[in-house]
């Protein structure tokens, strides 16, 4: 991340054309229509490259009781947790789904985020998740910068309890194939949750594989509760991102960073859960990972459209600088969203810059709890 002091940016039709010095501006753009920038910062816009964004109802009722003592596997066995979620998201219309979605993608918006990685699975079967992929259409014609990962393995469906296996077969074999079928281009990632009782790496993979060979890239949701070889699968496959990663091994980090593999790290879920084991974003750095960070917005364990709490906790809890945390919002995930043209302001870029009205962008951290929001200086519909 650099800092250029006194700097014009040339936008031509949407994209950025030339950044730098002022006085180094070429001749060719001396005299173009010029919008003030008065002296605050310009940046690229956050980049969230993993929210549970579409989802019915919300689990505000367990909250309190977990506050107060109530285990998560206490509510789980009651009906609740993810399983309250499903229910209320199987029962929600499209058109109430999209609208929730777009009221939150319109709070990212405000606060920086100017392009999403959005999951289905909380659906579950394949009719639920099937509508889940049309309310994304709709955000995606409305002109939401989304980018859509096919995610029917976020947990064993109720259909399936007890057998991971079957529910994994379902949906290598039948549900992928026909998502993608009735949805074409609408997704362009698959993920599934890899951990101890929900799916073991061997299904993972049966799962990942299908969805390989239909064009979806991998992200895995890996290393959460425990260990259990998601990294070292993710490399394996080639992903795009492995997600989570608070028990990643050291040969997991290893193989990332040999295999190119972005690790998404979700500090806001491991403070929302009161956990204490932040994920190991130094040991990953230092091994040349290229660490993004991400809000993973969803009802249970992140219910927070907050990018900037987001890069505050990837600076005071997971040890990062201000300047890789900076990368970490944008540069790094658009690239694990295969995004060229987002994360930066370099010729090519997708001029959606942000201005915010502070002496140094590190403030954004300092302030702590302060609500900066930015300005968007050329409108850039979102
Ligand atoms: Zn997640």
């Amino acid at each position: 991340m650099d800092r250029i002091p006194d700097p014009a940016v040339v936008v031509l039709g949407g994209r950025v054309a030339w950044t730098g010095r002022r006085s180094l501006l070429p001749p060719e753009w001396v005299g173009a229509r010029t919008v003030d920038g008065r002296g605050c910062w310009a940046t690229p816009g956050f980049v969230d490259p993993h929210t549970h964004l579409l989802f019915g109802g919300d689990r505000s009722g367990e909250f309190n009781r977990r506050l107060h003592g109530a285990t998560y596997a206490e509510i789980a066995a009651e009906g609740g947790g993810i399983l309250e979620t499903v229910r209320a998201t199987r029962t929600a219309s499209v058109a109430d789904l999209a609208s929730a979605g777009e009221a939150r993608l319109a709070e990212l918006h405000l606060r920086g985020v100017v392009h999403v990685e959005a999951k289905t699975g909380y659906g579950l079967d394949l009719e639920s998740e099937s509508r889940l992929l049309e309310a994304y259409a709709f955000l995606r014609r409305a002109g939401w910068s989304l980018d859509v990962t096919l995610l029917p393995g976020h947990e064993v469906a109720p259909e399936f309890a007890g057998d991971a296996e079957a529910n994994a077969r379902a949906i290598a074999e039948d549900w992928l194939p026909e998502l993608v079928r009735r949805h074409p281009g609408v997704a362009a990632f698959c993920d599934v949750f890899v951990e101890k009782g929900v799916f073991s790496v061997d299904q993972g993979r049966r799962i990942f594989q299908s969805g390989q060979a239909l064009g979806l890239a991998p992200r895995v949701h890996a290393d959460e509760l425990g260990w259990t070889g998601g990294a070292e699968l993710a490399a394996e496959l080639g992903a795009a991102s492995a997600d989570h990663l608070m028990f990643c091994s050291e040969a997991g980090i290893a193989s990332m960073a040999a295999a190119g593999v972005t690790p998404v790290l979700l500090p806001g879920t491991t403070l929302f859960l009161g956990m204490r084991d932040w994920a190991p974003a130094r040991r990953m750095i230092e091994a040349g990972c290229a660490v993004a960070l991400a809000s993973d917005f969803n009802p249970g364990s992140c219910p927070c459209l907050d990018p900037l709490l987001v890069l505050r906790l990837g600076c005071l809890q997971l040890r990062m600088t201000f300047e890789e945390a900076f990368t970490a919002m944008t540069l790094h995930p658009a690239r694990s969203l295969r995004r060229r043209d987002l994360g930066h302001l370099h010729p090519g870029a997708r001029a959606a810059i942000l201005l915010w009205d502070l002496a140094d962008p590190l403030e954004l951290v300092y302030w702590l709890g302060a609500d900066f929001r930015p300005e968007f200086p050329l409108a850039e519909e979102p």
